[in-house]
């Protein structure tokens, strides 16, 4: 089989857990083509965010420090990862030729006092570029003829959207199979940074939080591999949260319908726009653990055989925060929708949930809670004079609560229950939104309800 294997950065945490993940490829290699994807080592992409916003405010003491942070890191993590005494000086002479180019970018910001979108795609792209090559070096170590590739040089283009870049499939296509597919015939096992690519003049940009994922896919994808395999520290896709509810338990199949709902919706270890690729082509997608690669993790399928199970999860969103924008004025107005989610847009700030009454003179709308003021603000300003509205109240206590299940759809009785559930527990549920799509449930309650809220149904579903 052609495997893709993506190593999250829980996996590749420290040198021990780099010889770890190294290992799990190897065991793999007999009979099977592998091409391993490497997330940055667990921490450092925010780390090295916060370096460009410290650079960018000339904070020279605390880029000091987390260049120090950074830098011995990879540099213990290397020396721990690796046995062999050339590799490992190879190595870490590579990283520390990184470290320096890292520097004098920092430098720079520190200087300019300002950090572009592409600058710190530059930046972050670091963490990537330093895991991949020690993982290269614990391949090596163990006997494996591999070859480290960073997104770039892997064939992966996108457009210059920096920070959140959308690749250009046809070009990455044939580039992809040039470069890594000739690498995989001639038995060479291909070592790619997760997470950057580059755009069509080859500055480094990067695929949004969590892109390592992405890039996973991607690669699967232009090369027709037979699965993707996400590595984490978790057994896969969770009924629900088991730090709420104690028997949640790990999904053996679900949709790609599914999964991308779970992923929008926060789910630990998935990027939401990582499944589209596989779907596309069909591919299947596995969550594993490398902490326990025995256990079989989640698969995700187009169809897995009906389970029977209408809903499949129950997912808490915390850090949310509610907006509710009234006004007589609005009904039977076209357009005062659009003029709010514009509004928002325009702001960059994501709307996670929408609901407007029938009457139409009231819209509620869920955000993230650290975009609050500012969207209050701009909604103030571009609607409030206009006269549309009257009246705009936000509650920044409040947590989403979304039932995610393919079966739901045409399953009549399905709100009924899940609300039933919840008004059992004397629960009182602010806003409701259903998609056409009846993937998912999602309602708003009260943050101090929230866990008990998944709970309720979790019981009453039986998860
Ligand atoms: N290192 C990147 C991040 O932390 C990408 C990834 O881990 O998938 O967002
Ligand atoms: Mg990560």
């Amino acid at each position: 089989m052609r495997l893709v294997m993506k190593f999250g950065g829980t996996s590749l945490e420290d040198g021990e857990k780099i010889k770890n993940a190294a290992k799990i490829v190897k065991s793999y290699l007999d009979g099977n083509e592998v091409i391993v994807v490497c997330s940055a080592m667990a921490g450092v992409t925010d780390k090295l965010f916060s370096l460009v916003d410290k650079a960018s405010k000339g904070r020279v003491r605390d880029v000091e420090i987390l260049l120090k942070e950074i830098s011995e890191k990879h540099l213990i993590a290397l020396s721990e990862g690796i046995e062999d005494n050339a590799v490992r000086d190879e190595v870490r002479r590579m990283s520390e030729e990184l470290i320096e180019e890292l520097k004098r970018a920092v430098t720079s910001i520190l200087y300019l006092r300002e950090a572009t979108p592409r600058s710190r795609d530059y930046v972050v792209s670091f963490g990537e570029r330093l895991s991949t090559r020690i993982m290269w070096g614990a391949l090596t170590d163990i006997g494996v003829n591999c070859k480290y590739l960073d997104g770039g040089d892997a064939g992966i283009v996108t457009d210059s959207n920096f920070g959140e870049a959308c690749p250009l499939m046809e070009i990455t296509k044939l580039e992809v199979k040039r470069r890594v597919g000739s690498l995989i015939d001639k038995g060479v096992t291909p070592v790619i940074t997760g997470y950057i690519a580059v755009n069509e003049e080859g500055v480094i940009t990067t695929l949004g939080r969590g892109g390592s994922d992405y890039t996973a896919t991607i690669l699967g994808q232009c090369l027709e591999a037979d699965e993707v395999w996400l590595w984490s520290d978790v057994d896969g896709l969770m009924t629900a949260d088991p730090k709420i509810v104690k028997n949640s338990h790990v999904l053996s199949t679900i949709s790609f319908n599914e999964a991308i709902e779970m992923a929008i919706f926060g789910a630990k270890g998935l990027h939401p726009r990582a499944l589209e690729p596989a779907m596309k082509a069909d591919i299947k997608v596995r969550i594993k653990n490398t902490f326990n690669p025995s256990a079989p993790g989640t698969l995700v399928i187009s169809k897995p055989e009906k389970s029977g199970a209408v809903v499949k999860a129950v997912l808490l969103v915390k850090d949310v925060a509610m907006l509710s924008i009234r006004g007589a004025s609005m009904v039977g107005k076209p357009g005062t929708v659009a003029k709010i989610l514009e509004t928002l847009a325009k702001e960059k700030i994501n709307v996670m949930m929408i609901s407007q009454s029938v009457s139409e003179s009231s819209v509620s709308l869920v955000i993230k809670r650290n975009a609050l003021s500012r969207a209050l603000s701009k909604i103030e300003t571009a609607l409030l004079g206009s006269g549309l509205v009257e009246d705009i109240e936000s509650e920044d206590d409040v947590s989403v609560v979304a039932v995610v299940g393919e079966g739901m759809k045409g399953t009549p009785g399905v709100a009924s229950k899940v609300f039933g559930a919840v008004a059992k527990r004397g629960i009182n549920i602010r806003m409701i939104a259903q998609g056409s799509s009846e993937l998912n449930i999602s309602f708003v309650v009260k943050e101090e309800d929230g866990p008990e809220a998944v709970r309720a149904i979790h019981e009453e579903y039986g998860l």
